[in-house]
Order: C-alpha cells, then sequence, then structure tokens
C-alpha cells in the first residue's frame, strides 16, 4: 500500500502529465450528463458522444426527455447497448426530475442515488463535474490503475475502492485525479499492454517495482546457466 506521500507525488506527476482533467461525456447541462453517463455503462465515451447528440437534439430539455415514451428513447439509444433498460431508466429519471426536483438534477448524493439508473459511480461524477463537490469515481480504470499502483491492494469492488480512496486522497483533488486516470488507462496503462516503461509514475507504481525484482532475480539464474553451459562445452 502506498503512503499519503506516495500518492500525493503520482497525483502530482499525473496532473504535470495531463494538465487537463476533463470528462470524456460531452454536455451543457446536469441533467444531460445524467443521461450521458447512465448510456456510457459498457458503451465508449465516443459512442454516447454521439449517441446524445441527436437525442438532445430531439429531446433538448428535461421536460421534452420526460414526455418522451421510453420507446422512442430507446430508438436513437440504441446503439449504446443495452437499450431498453438503460432508455427506461432514462425515462423514469427525467420524469421523478419533473415530479420531484422543479426539473433539476439534486446536488446531494444521497439524493442522486435514488434516481433510476444512477449508482455511486455516477453520483459521484455529477457531484464533481456539476457541482464542483468532493468527488472519486471508481470506473474500471480507476479500479485498475490503483490495484497496479498500490494505491489499493487487491481490491476490485467499486464501493469497496472508492472508500479506500477517500482515505488517501485530499478530497478536492478526487475528481481529477480519476479523470486523469482514465487518461492515463487509455494512453499509457492499458487493460492488456501497460507501457511502463513510458509511464511518468513509474518509480512509484507497485506492480512495475515488483516487475523489476522479479526480472532482476532471474539474471544471476541466467548467468549461472550460461556460465554451466560454456563450462560443459569446454570440457568435451
Ligand atoms: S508503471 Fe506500468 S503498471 Fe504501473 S501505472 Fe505505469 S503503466 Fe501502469
Amino acid at each position: 500500500m502506498k503512503t499519503k506521500k506516495e500518492v500525493l507525488e503520482i497525483i502530482r506527476l499525473l496532473k504535470e502529465e495531463y494538465p487537463l482533467a476533463e470528462c470524456t461525456l460531452d454536455y451543457d447541462h446536469a441533467w444531460q450528463l445524467l443521461v450521458s453517463v447512465r448510456l456510457a455503462a459498457q458503451c465508449t465515451d465516443a459512442r454516447v458522444n454521439v449517441v446524445t447528440e441527436e437525442l438532445f437534439a430531439k429531446y433538448p430539455s428535461v421536460a421534452a426527455l420526460a414526455a418522451a415514451t421510453p420507446e422512442e428513447i430507446e430508438e436513437i439509444v440504441r446503439p449504446c447497448g443495452l437499450g431498453h433498460s438503460k432508455a427506461r431508466d432514462i425515462s423514469l429519471a427525467m420524469r421523478m426530475l419533473m415530479r420531484d426536483f422543479g426539473g433539476k438534477v439534486p446536488d446531494d448524493f444521497d439524493t442522486l442515488l435514488t434516481l433510476p439508473g444512477v449508482g455511486r459511480k455516477s453520483a459521484n461524477l455529477i457531484m464533481g463535474d456539476v457541482f464542483g463537490k468532493p468527488a472519486i469515481v471508481t470506473d474500471t480504470h480507476c479500479i485498475r490503475l490503483c490495484n497496479r499502483m498500490g494505491i489499493v491492494k487487491d481490491l476490485k469492488e467499486p464501493k469497496k475502492v472508492e472508500m479506500a480512496l477517500w482515505k488517501v486522497i485530499p478530497p478536492q483533488e478526487g475528481n481529477d485525479f480519476c479523470h486523469r486516470l482514465v487518461l492515463h488507462g487509455r494512453a499509457v496503462c492499458t487493460a492488456r499492454s501497460p507501457k511502463c516503461e513510458i509511464c511518468c509514475v513509474k518509480e512509484l507504481c507497485s506492480s512495475y517495482r515488483d516487475a523489476q525484482k522479479a526480472a532482476a532475480k532471474k539474471k544471476p539464474e541466467a548467468k549461472k546457466k550460461t556460465a554451466a553451459a560454456s563450462n560443459a562445452e569446454q570440457t568435451v
């Protein structure tokens, strides 16, 4: 596990590497981010952005989208996958915003969780990006990178990772840190083949250090084998 000092250094290095820490989902209004983040489940942000361009053009307000039927929404959001359940959640959430919140997205984490299709990840994203409040978004990149770097240890469940990160990440840094993990996870620390040699945090990364140690252990073994082989040749 990393010390707080090491975590702060990782945060600093990532800031240097990725000065812009922005959400890669396109939106102008809070309700649009709410819709986009629901669509982003098991779908790329790039595809969501294409789909929402059409969706928001056709339904330009919470009231307009709440008035649409789930079938009409599904017709547009189908390319994001899981169209039926995503359209149902979006429709229910928009209707709830109209009925209970005056058409506005509530700026309270626990209240956000009461909206259909909104889990901790979405609620954190909205709290951080829309309302500028402390947030930790534990998506697939965040979970993979924090485990590899050693900021958390063997934690895969999003809520457990989130709780562990709250203990070591300064609250005001959490939101941007998670955005930077997404950028780093896409560009360098990819799921299948992390490019450790060009990684800005490799000196602090537990996974990299372990790999270095393992390689160093193997070297003397390899040398011994080469020496033994050469001895054998000379005796023959
Ligand atoms: S050193 Fe490798 S495993 Fe560690 S964060 Fe960088 S790319 Fe990922």
